[in-house]
């Protein structure tokens, strides 16, 4: 399927929640959720109960919207986290989590996912060193994720990097704002991951 090109606002509004799509507008009276509430369509604000299924529905499209990760993919990770050893619906949020695109988000060089992956799309960060141009890209503990030299003259980079001095930094990361460098201390924990989900339903969803 292909990648949504919709509106974000309309995204956080059909889960009914802030999935913090567009940076600094969503933590702003600006946000489409503060200003109106309710689903997308004219139909929006009179949906009946949702069911258990819906429930379980929604919770996956939330994780899905949220990461910024496509159908297939997302069902490519809850298989590997079956497999793993431990909880399946945390095994399916710390891969998550571990996407290069996210540990960009997470060191604060980007005001959103989407921001994030296009940093990383557009090459301008290095795993361990070398280049790297994949967002789905997974770190693993001794990763280092840095800024790519030559990167650091564009205008952009330069706003980037002023925003970053101010991020909170999740204690799995060790980051170096004055190099632009994070490096993977440990695999994240549940309890790092700030955004509210019940990964619990994502897993009864998948488990039919
Ligand atoms: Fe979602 Fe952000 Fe839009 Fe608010 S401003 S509805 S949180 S994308």
């Amino acid at each position: 399927m292909a990648r949504y090109t919709g509106p974000s606002c309309r995204l956080c509004r059909r889960e009914g929640r802030k999935l913090f799509l567009k940076g600094d507008r969503c933590t702003s009276d600006k946000c489409a959720l503060v200003k109106r509430e309710g689903a997308p369509g004219q139909h929006g604000t009179s949906r009946k109960k949702v069911e258990e299924y819906g429930r379980q529905l929604r919770e996956k499209q939330t994780a899905k919207r949220y990461y910024g990760v496509q159908e297939r993919q997302f069902r490519k990770y809850y298989d590997k986290a079956e497999k793993k050893q431990g909880i399946t619906g945390e095994n399916l949020l710390i891969q998550l989590e571990t996407r290069l695109d996210n540990v960009v988000y997470r060191m604060g060089m980007a005001s959103s996912h989407k921001e994030a992956r296009q940093l990383v799309l557009h090459a301008h960060f290095c795993l361990n060193g070398k280049k790297v141009n994949i967002p789905s890209m997974l770190v693993k503990p001794g990763d280092v994720v840095s800024l790519k030299e030559g990167s650091r003259d564009s205008a952009k980079i330069k706003d980037l990097i002023e925003r970053m001095q101010t991020a909170v930094i999740p204690k799995w990361l060790d980051v170096d704002k004055t190099n632009v460098k994070a490096k993977v201390v440990s695999m994240p924990e549940r309890d790092d991951i700030d955004f509210e989900f019940n990964e619990q339903l994502i897993v009864e969803l998948y488990s039919k």
